[in-house]
């Protein structure tokens, strides 16, 4: 199957890829993609300071070196990861009208200060407090001016906690996701499909799969599809399930972005 595009991907200039931004843009040629984003992090005051440094003068060079030299082959954008924290949110403001990128991705990667990667945040809390408390900040993030065109991958937090089973329920937290999903909608924003889940072993995508149905039901359209590949041999990495599961969901389109503005494409 031949894919349309990766929409969230990383690079050496996030703190933790080791990949070289031409490298991954060779690999989305062989793939056949039409487009290959490129959304490396900004995470303002994370927990490990890795994931502030990105250069972006180096940043927008190498991407405009390889979107000239591999302009025949495939339509590359530029694009950003950002780790939304309320404190921080006037550095992201100012870091977006700076920098003109192509599409922009939230996502919660701490909540109240605490980072998940560590375990930081889940200490001391139940399981359900936790998932609580994480849609909370994302919600929050949702309500700041909708800076973000999607949101990434939506119930990140089933991936780091110490908990026995990590599964979430959708019913237990049903109020929160909805209100988190018409915010989305309302707001003109989407949401991705984040295939990373697989690779972690989670035997999921994120946002899992009746978390997506429910976002259909609701009314939502805007859904972009990414791998978060670290490297260039997890680009679209497990695609043909995403796409296969967003057709059986009744979606018929996907979306690209330029300029931030969104295309809907139908899924190939
Ligand atoms: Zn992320
Ligand atoms: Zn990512």
């Amino acid at each position: 199957m031949r894919y349309f595009a990766d929409y969230h991907t990383h690079t050496d200039f996030s703190g933790d890829s080791q990949a070289p931004m031409e490298l991954m843009v060779k690999r989305g040629v062989e793939l056949g993609l039409s487009e290959l984003v490129f959304t490396d992090h900004v995470d303002y005051d994370y927990a490990d300071p890795v994931f502030e440094k990105i250069d972006f003068q180096d940043y927008i060079n190498s991407f405009k070196y390889c979107k000239e030299k591999y302009r025949k082959d495939i339509k590359l954008l530029m694009g950003v990861e950002i780790g939304y924290q309320a404190h921080v949110e006037s550095r992201i403001e100012d870091l977006l009208t700076k920098v003109d990128f192509d599409f922009v991705i939230y996502s919660t990667h701490m909540a109240d200060k605490l980072d998940f990667y560590t375990g930081a945040f889940f200490n001391g809390k139940e399981r359900e407090l936790a998932y609580n408390r994480y849609f909370e900040n994302v919600l929050q993030s949702i309500r700041a001016p909708a800076n973000f065109n999607v949101y990434g991958h939506l119930d990140f937090i089933v991936r780091y906690g110490h908990y026995d089973s990590k599964s979430l329920s959708y019913l237990e937290h049903a109020a929160i996701i909805d209100k988190i999903l018409r915010d989305i909608i309302y707001g003109g924003c989407g949401i991705e499909i984040n295939t990373s889940g697989y690779r972690y072993g989670l035997g999921q995508m994120h946002p899992q799969e009746d978390i997506i149905r429910r976002y259909y039901k609701m009314g939502g359209e805007i859904i972009t599809v990414g791998s978060d590949a670290h490297h260039p041999q997890e680009l679209c990495s497990d695609f043909n399930a995403a796409y296969t599961l967003l057709r059986e969901i009744g979606y018929k389109y996907i979306n690209a972005y330029e300029e931030r503005k969104a295309r809907f494409i139908k899924i190939p």
